[in-house]
């Protein structure tokens, strides 16, 4: 039976196995790393001595292929989050409290209701948020939404950073658009925040790679894709640092690897060029910490850390948009960050717990207007290659969803080519 070679075992590269052996083709997944998982996966931590995630991800119950994903490979019942959406603030700064919790219409009639808004905001200024719908491909998020007042500082801004991991005034609106549509914009069912209840890797890539291999699949770590073999547009051999694997006539090879391993593998490919970081702290406590909280993150405003999760003994800040601060050294961005858990909550900063500093330099591509028009398609000038990656045109930010809906299409246009 004619192969299809994946190679990356991200979730872009998962996804597009998993899709591949649940239509009963012939799969083999190549991974350069250890372990599977790529920017999503879980690792025994030897400063907190347990196992944590690289970084904290968030899902929304919205993602429906992300949630379609982990029904396919048995993982349906991993994640964890509030009954009702809601969504948690601290702005630290000003010492306020309030939680966002959207209604069930998709027309948001809960802004009618002010205790249900933003705190400091009025009905108006949720207009601002039309701007969005009406931006064009070069626009900015700023070119779209008024930069000024309560509402951006306390919602629009916190909102945009975490999903384009940019700035607002370089990330696209274009982008963050449909993330809008896909949760809030559909009503509380569909922005439930949720989490990996023990670990991104238990969720997400064990069961995976169970299914893949349960379904014919093989899978091989350690593997790094050197050179493609061509013949004419045809590739007919991977050079891969220990052996050479042979593509057969009717094979195909789809290309899961972030966007500067592809642009090496296939010369002249256009794909987006920078990346931009998230710093993650992970800070271990002697006993499970007491979350007062219905969901499982928190925002935190006015400070350097913008997102606190928790699971059990762990309590984790992101920040995105985070190349300044990963410059700093880890000590310094440990001390920074824990300043803004102690106060949020309500602990003694002169007692740190034992922090885990994670920086992510290239945790996404830059997801400006001008490297969004980079994003290439699924086909490729090669008629046997194809991409996948949450760098490839999804019309989505680089997130999970993107990336497992790239692993999809890959494996469509694999099998249809
Ligand atoms: C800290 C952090 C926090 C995040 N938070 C969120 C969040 O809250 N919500 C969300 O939805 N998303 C989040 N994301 C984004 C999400 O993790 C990514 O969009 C997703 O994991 C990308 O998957 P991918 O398969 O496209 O790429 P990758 O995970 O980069 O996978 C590519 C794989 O290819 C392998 N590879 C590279 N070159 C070769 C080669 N030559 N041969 C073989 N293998 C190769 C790599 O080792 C890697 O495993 C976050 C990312 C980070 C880093």
């Amino acid at each position: 039976m004619a192969q299809v070679h994946v190679i990356g075992a991200g979730l872009a590269g998962l996804s597009c196995a998993v899709a591949l052996c649940r239509a009963g083709r012939a799969v083999s997944l190549y991974e350069t790393a250890p372990q599977a998982g790529g920017r999503c996966r879980s690792y025994f931590d030897d400063t907190l001595g347990r196992r944590i995630d690289n970084g904290n991800h968030l899902l929304m119950s919205g993602n429906e292929a992300a949630l379609a994903y982990l029904e396919t490979i048995g993982a349906g019942e991993t994640l964890t989050g509030p009954a009702q959406a809601s969504f948690p603030f601290v702005d630290l700064e000003r010492d306020e409290r309030w939680v966002v919790r959207p209604g069930a219409s998709p027309l948001p009639w809960w802004l009618l209701v002010p205790s249900r808004r933003v705190p400091g905001t009025r009905l108006r200024d949720y207009r601002s948020g039309l701007g969005l719908l009406f931006a064009g491909a070069t626009d900015t998020v700023t070119d779209a939404l008024e930069r000024d007042g309560t509402l951006y500082a306390r919602f629009w801004e916190p909102l945009a950073v975490a999903a384009l991991n940019c700035d607002p005034s370089i990330g696209a609106a274009a982008l963050l658009r449909p993330v809008l549509l896909r949760t809030f914009g559909r009503g509380a069912a569909y922005c439930r925040p949720l989490v990996a209840a023990q670990g991104l890797s238990e969720s997400f890539v064990d069961p995976a790679l169970t299914f893949i291999t349960a379904n014919g699949g093989t899978v091989r770590v350690g593997a790094t894709l050197r050179a493609i073999v061509w013949q004419n547009d045809k590739p007919e051999a991977l050079q891969f640092d220990t052996e050479t694997v042979t593509v057969a006539p009717g094979d195909k090879v789809v290309i899961a690897t972030p966007p500067t391993s592809a642009q090496r593998l296939l010369p002249g490919l256009e794909a987006p060029e920078g990346a931009t970081a998230i710093v993650n702290a992970h800070m271990r406590f002697d006993k499970v910490v007491d979350w007062s909280w219905e969901a499982p993150l928190v925002g935190l405003i006015g400070g350097t850390a913008q997102w606190m999760f928790h699971r059990d003994d762990v309590v984790s800040v992101t920040v995105s948009g985070a190349d300044a601060l990963a410059e700093k050294s880890a000590d310094d961005i440990a001390a920074l960050l824990w300043c803004d858990v102690a106060q949020a909550l309500g602990r003694d900063k002169a007692n740190p717990p034992a922090i885990r500093v994670i920086k992510e330099k290239r945790a996404t591509f830059l997801q400006s207007p001008e490297q969004v028009s980079r994003r290439p398609a699924t086909r490729t000038r090669w008629p046997a290659v194809f991409l996948a990656g949450d760098w490839t045109d999804t019309g989505l930010p680089a997130t999970i969803e993107g990336a497992i809906i790239s692993g999809n299409q890959a494996a469509i246009a694999a099998m249809t080519a």
